[in-house]
């Protein structure tokens, strides 16, 4: 498409857009008065206006039938987390049988790497990203301590080439190859937090599958963000947190993938809990752990019921949308922000994009690299409302999001970085 510095332009687009009026099933945070342009999608999603009424049902249904709730009621507890699932399984390409809404995301992580990371003397290492997100940082190390390991012997990090901000595939796939039948694991995040790279999941799972190992990702930034296809890849499990590009509120009810063909295999080894165990006879009560086929049978605990009212809010909203319609807009709405960026500073005298410039290679977010004064730009940002983040050492994050973002929310960006940047 061909963009145009201009409010009418954005406006043009607005009107042209058929998701343009789901905007108004969330909330928008105030800043001097005024609804602020929100770009904090990738941190923490707006809240839809049906959230409340939804949790309130729940409360409602506990105040009418106390512990009856979880067979009465239009939704009973006892299988809340199936509410989720189908909606689930379409956001991130899966069966609904190899999903499940269930923990945080940490928690998850933890849960899927007892299951999948069974060091041996032979094969031991596990394949990251340089810089992931922090709390994957000590999951890996806690984990690899656990087993009596060394993390510096095994964590492979893979890094930008120099000069370079984001990590190419063909470096992954070859650094897979090179650690060859040594290798147990890749576990990558799908979207990287920090740069807004869009891994090739495909890719980096046949590598992984080729030398015998298995391959998994942390989806935080990519579900709801991004296309997955996580059963046709072949990724062996994922983890999600559904805070941020999935609405459902701070600290909300996480996900977890494990692939179809792991659904019947008990060997595997798990930490268990009730709610995995064989539904038809959970409340017999009996000794010896009978998971439930799928990943419905790495659940701990009953589900967190108000947690998952409100997910199920916002996975309503997904359905109505569509994903397919919602990338789609994704793609102009960033593109429109790229473009915006290199009008105001051409020569990149301010701030450079790190974020890949292919679409299919990022989400909604871009980075951008602060080379003075980021700070103060943010800071600035924040008070004329604008609202994004600081990560550092020196990137703001902006991510328009399809779902609640408009054109003219992106050109508001742009107007605002065109002036503090004009007056330096
Ligand atoms: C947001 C995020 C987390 C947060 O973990 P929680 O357990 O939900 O607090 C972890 N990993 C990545 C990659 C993230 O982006």
């Amino acid at each position: 498409m061909k963009y145009t510095n201009s409010l009418s332009f954005a406006r043009t687009l607005d009107k042209k857009d058929s998701l343009r009026d789901f905007r108004k099933q969330f909330h928008f945070p105030r800043v001097n008065n005024k609804p602020a342009v929100y770009m904090l999608g990738n941190s923490l999603g707006l809240q839809p206006k049906t959230a409340k009424n939804q949790i309130q049902q729940e409360l409602d249904a506990w105040a009418e039938h106390g512990v009856e709730g979880y067979f009465k009621g239009r939704k009973p507890w006892m299988h809340y987390h199936l509410q989720s699932k189908k909606i689930l399984a379409d956001i991130v390409g899966a069966k609904p049988s190899e999903v499940i809404a269930m923990n945080q995301l940490t928690m998850n992580l933890h849960l899927m790497l007892v299951s999948f990371y069974r060091p041996t003397a032979a094969r031991f290492k596990i394949i990251v990203e340089a810089g992931a997100f922090p709390s994957d940082q000590y999951a890996f190390e806690t984990q690899i301590k656990f087993h009596g390991l060394d993390p510096d012997k095994v964590l492979i990090e893979i890094k930008p080439r120099d000069g370079e901000y984001t990590i190419r595939t063909e470096d992954i796939v070859a650094t897979i190859q090179a650690q060859g039948n040594q290798l147990a694991l890749v576990l990558i995040g799908g979207v990287q937090y920090y740069t807004g790279q869009f891994f090739d999941l495909k890719t980096i799972t046949q590598a992984a599958h080729a030398v015998g190992a298995f391959a998994g990702f942390d989806l935080a930034h990519a579900a709801g963000n991004v296309p997955l296809n996580l059963h046709d890849d072949g990724v062996d499990f994922a983890v999600w947190c559904s805070y941020k590009y999935l609405n459902s509120g701070p600290g909300g009810i996480a996900g977890c993938f494990v692939h179809e063909r792991f659904e019947s295999d008990t060997s595997i080894p798990r930490l268990a809990g009730w709610w995995g165990y064989d539904e038809q006879e959970r409340f017999q009560m009996k000794k010896g752990f009978k998971p439930m086929k799928g990943v419905d049978g790495w659940q701990l605990s009953s589900t967190p019921v108000f947690q998952g009212a409100a997910h199920v809010a916002s996975l309503e909203i997904f359905r109505k949308a569509k994903f397919k319609s919602l990338r789609k807009k994704s793609v102009l709405l960033t593109g429109y922000l790229e473009f915006l960026l290199k009008e105001i500073d051409p020569q990149e005298r301010h701030c450079k994009i790190i974020t890949p410039s292919n679409p299919a290679a990022r989400g909604c977010q871009l980075s951008i690299l602060c080379k003075q004064n980021g700070k103060d730009l943010y800071n600035q940002l924040m008070k004329g409302g604008i609202m994004t983040d600081w990560r550092e050492p020196g990137v703001i994050r902006f991510s328009p999001v399809p779902l609640y973002n408009s054109f003219e929310d992106v050109y508001r960006v742009g107007e605002a970085l065109g002036r503090i940047i004009g007056g330096r």
